[in-house]
């Protein structure tokens, strides 16, 4: 029964790996695709500004104060991308923590055992020497 429970616990624990990741996984991609939009916009916002600034530069206008209103929006953008960025960061270490606290197999530790004909260090529970081959008692 024991047996059982632990197997049960594992698996449990494997499914709960695999929901943080699809979680994280949508939010990421999330976050992604509102990145590229913001960037699609930035660039949008980038060409019409040159297209304007080209304009009065050509009309032997050009002044930056005239487009300060532009080249607030575009720089709002940026910062909201870096903002996303940061996010995605976030979530991939949150997901490496998650993830990374998540049991894994555990090889028994070296060392603990020593063989009694040759001194070779053991995994613990070993029953015969790997170096030597003599039954470890
Ligand atoms: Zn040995």
């Amino acid at each position: 029964m024991a047996m059982f429970d632990s197997l049960k616990d594992t698996l449990n624990k494997g499914v709960a790996a695999v929901s943080v990741k699809s979680e994280t996984l949508v939010e990421s991609s999330r976050i992604k695709s509102t990145i590229s939009n913001a960037q699609k916009r930035m660039i949008g916002e980038m060409n019409e500004l040159g297209a304007k600034f080209y304009n009065s530069w050509k009309a032997g206008q050009a002044s930056v104060e005239a487009f300060s209103a532009e080249f607030a929006s575009i720089q709002s953008i940026e910062q909201e991308i870096a903002e996303l960025n940061a996010r995605l960061e976030q979530i991939k270490a949150e997901e490496d923590k998650i993830l990374g606290a998540a049991p894994k197999p555990s090889a028994p530790a070296a060392g603990s055992v020593f063989c009694s004909n040759c001194g070779k260090a053991l995994p613990a529970g070993s029953r015969f020497c790997d170096g030597c081959g003599s039954p470890v008692t």
